[in-house]
């Protein structure tokens, strides 16, 4: 009656859409297609499954094409009562069975995926009750003996336990900070107030990210309730003080799950109505609302989707699959596999500790960044630091950037001034990197100065890519001993770490460098040594992930390719991630190389993809991938080959990769990695003085490596570390570029 030798994968997204839910749709379906499995796109959630019929279409490689930037989700999503039902899962499970689908792929929220648990459950017993009923008969029941399920979590609240980010979490941050960016001017135009209800019923991370990233005056989140009885009284008192002490916008985030501590919801319009009249000021209400959930996906979201889409079919299609279903998530830049309802049980109990008011279980549940970004955000937002206390030693510290600008340096020059400050130390600003170090090009930073530096792209501070020389050490020790300085913060790209990694190397000529010393990677190519990331790289994807939706659009109506090369010196990381997030066809990286031959079999396979129906070619350049190869030399060689069948065009994408106000992500990274520098340097002007450091992010942990380590972690020609941990993502990124010419697929 159905198909029983092949495996056959039903896959659908289901309650609130989210951006990025596209890219787990083209990856599960690539990722399945590569291994010669069919994957069926089950049409309106659940609906689809209880209605089956052309809700439930086979899906072709093709037909996931030129989704990525799309955001929502094209099989559609729904809430479907029936299917809370065992009547409306019977009809499912037949549906499923008529197909020949006994593995689903479920993409959606905590819902969704208990709803599929149930069904797995049950699907036995729905089976034997089909076969009662005389709707298939007992061969088709013993090829369907179970139902393997994987969920995906699709849900723009990162509400769920088990992984760092749910698809589409990041999007939203991106359309809230954006909005609070906005208001942000306006409101410091006309010294108004702004009341931002955001996205979250039981979570506040929205609310609580996006005011950390914004610098926003007050956040109520759900979670962690005000603790005081008259919490109006007391945030106009601060909000007011605020003002007098010169902030000119004053913006209150409010989660849509806030409540007060007895549990009672506070409402957006009440915390407006409240601030009007008693700080007697002009105050405005925007509800974001689905603005949140629109536009295209951010490049995180995008290949976040394309990662866990990948893992998915991975994990269902595996002989280890055993007998616990999946949730696939990420932790730390790292694909992982737990207990899918192990998470469902542990996200509801956060919920469940919020509505019996214990709020500090809620918050434990939440995690330790969540907190850990709770505390640097109140202390960022303080009206005024706390004073010194008495007697205690104040530390001089000094702040410099190096290397090209990148987004987010100043939101980490704000942390660090602001943590610093409170902490009861004297803070000072390096004007022109290095060089200004050496011509004493220093001044104190002040509390207020910072202000809305925390969205703020560029380097205040400035920077350049200068490396100390010869004399430039006599004068930055002079400078040191005369301004005092008892420790050195260095936000900044290759030359930061160099110009730092020199001081340290000067210390036998030079006492006076015998401080701490600490590098905070902040660098567009994301080619430092001991951090997955660094600040910046995030803004320079979403920028060139923004162009290129662009120029592609641009191609409408013609057979095109586009060579299109991005930033990265000889790392690859900006070309390999952007390719993954825009779905191009090939990338050329400086670490594998290009050859000759390479360069021929694309050309073919543009011959041919475009003489079967292609429209639209892009291929995207590291600018180091090869220096004879250049992008000149590769468009030329394409448009020449290409013949009358499609013409080229190129695009080196240049400066505005390192533009623009930073990322969300960026911002986030900069303030955490503040936290742990000033942590550094205040902890170990007291105990090591000596000790010299470069932070990291790796897997979820931040890590200080010694500075001695420098020359040893890195390849000193190619400029990048030794281990590039994204490596291992471009055998993906090629599976979702082309179908290999070995794959049989066994397609209807
Ligand atoms: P979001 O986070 O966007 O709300 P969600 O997946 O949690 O997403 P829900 O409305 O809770 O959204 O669930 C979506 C659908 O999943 C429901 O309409 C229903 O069809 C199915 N579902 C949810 N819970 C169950 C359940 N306990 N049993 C069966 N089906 C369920």
């Amino acid at each position: 009656m159905t198909p029983s030798d092949t495996v056959r994968i039903g896959l659908l997204t289901s309650g609130g859409d989210a951006q990025g839910m596209n890219a787990a749709v083209r990856s599960v379906v690539r990722s399945a297609l590569n291994r010669g499995v069919e994957v069926y796109g089950i049409y309106e959630g659940y609906t689809g499954m209880v209605e089956g019929g052309e809700r439930i279409r086979s899906l072709s490689w093709d037909s996931v094409g030129g989704i990525l930037h799309q955001g929502g989700t094209v099989l559609g999503s729904s809430r479907c009562e029936a299917f809370r039902t065992r009547k409306g899962r019977r009809l499912a499970a037949l549906n499923l069975i008529l197909q020949g689908i006994d593995h689903l792929i479920v993409i959606g929220g905590d819902g969704s995926l208990t709803g599929a648990n149930i069904f797995r459950k049950e699907w036995p017993s729905l089976v034997e009750d089909l076969v009662k009923k005389g709707l298939i008969d007992q061969k088709t029941a013993d090829n369907h003996p179970a139902l393997m399920i994987a969920g995906l979590v699709g849900s723009i609240d990162n509400d769920m336990h088990g992984t760092d980010m749910t698809i589409g979490a990041d999007t939203a941050l991106h359309r809230i900070t954006e909005a609070i960016d906005a208001i942000a001017s306006t409101a410091a135009s006309h010294q108004r107030t702004f009341v931002v209800e955001v996205m979250g019923r039981n979570c506040g991370y929205l609310a609580l990210m996006s005011a950390l990233a914004t610098g926003a005056s007050w956040v109520l989140i759900p979670e962690n309730p005000p603790t005081v009885d008259k919490w109006e009284e007391r945030m106009c008192e601060i909000l007011k003080a605020k003002r007098q002490a010169g902030r000119r916008d004053t913006i209150v985030v409010v989660s849509e799950g806030a409540i007060d501590k007895f549990g009672n919801p506070i409402k957006s319009e009440y915390v407006k109505n409240v601030l009007e009249e008693r700080l007697g000021e002009d105050t405005r209400l925007t509800i974001l609302g689905h603005v949140q959930r629109g536009g295209a996906p951010s490049a995180f979201d995008r290949n976040l989707g394309t990662l866990l889409g990948y893992a998915a079919v991975d994990h269902i299609l595996s002989p280890d699959y055993g007998d616990q279903p999946q949730l696939i998530g990420m932790r730390g830049n790292r694909v992982t596999t737990l207990p899918l309802m192990d998470c469902v049980d542990k996200t509801r109990s956060v919920s469940d500790a919020i509505k019996a008011k214990k709020y500090q279980d809620a918050m434990i549940l939440r995690g330790g960044s969540f907190n850990e970004a709770y505390k640097t955000y109140l202390t960022t937002v303080r009206t005024l630091p706390h004073p010194p206390k008495p007697g205690q030693k104040r530390l001089r510290l000094a702040i410099l950037h190096s290397g090209s600008p990148a987004p987010g340096m100043n939101t980490a020059t704000r942390a660090v001034v602001r943590l610093g400050i409170d902490r009861g130390h004297i803070m000072l600003g390096v004007h022109n990197g290095f060089r200004g170090l050496a011509a004493g090009n220093i001044e104190e930073i002040e509390w207020l100065s910072v202000n809305g530096w925390a969205s703020r792209g560029g380097a205040e501070l400035g920077t350049n890519r200068y490396v100390p020389i010869g004399r430039d050490f006599y004068d930055i020790a002079k400078n040191i001993e005369e301004y005092q300085i008892d420790g050195i913060l260095v936000i900044g790209g290759w030359t930061g770490y160099q110009g730092a990694y020199a001081l340290l190397e000067n210390r036998k000529n030079y006492p006076a460098f015998e401080i701490p010393i600490i590098c905070l990677p902040a660098t567009i190519n994301n080619n430092l040594p001991g951090s997955e990331l660094s600040v910046g790289a995030d803004t320079a994807l979403n920028n060139i992930v923004d162009a290129i939706d662009k120029i592609k659009q641009s191609a409408v109506a013609q057979n095109r390719c586009f060579v299109v090369e991005v930033m990265g010196r000889d790392c690859g990381y900006l070309a390999l991630m952007s390719g993954m997030a825009t779905g191009a066809e090939r990338v050329y990286l400086n670490e594998e190389g290009v050859t000759l031959r390479d360069l021929q079999s694309d050309v073919e396979n543009l011959i041919q993809g475009f003489k079967h129906g292609k429209r639209l070619g892009l291929m995207i350049r590291n600018e180091n991938a090869n220096s004879i190869y250049t992008i000149n030399f590769m468009s030329a060689l394409f448009e020449e080959e290409g013949g009358d069948l499609f013409d080229v065009r190129q695009a080196i994408l240049g400066h505005l990769q390192q533009g623009g106000n930073p990322s969300p992500f960026d911002r986030i990274q900069a303030t955490r990695f503040a936290t742990s520098c000033i942590e550094f340097l205040i902890d170990l002007s007291d105990n090591d003085s000596k000790k010299c450091a470069f932070i990291g992010l790796v897997g979820k942990e931040f890590k200080f490596h010694i500075l001695d380590d420098f020359p040893r972690s890195i390849d000193e020609s190619l400029l990048r570390p030794k281990y590039q941990w994204w490596m291992d993502q471009q055998e993906i990124a090629k599976i979702m570029a082309q179908p290999s010419p070995s794959i049989k697929i066994n397609q209807a």
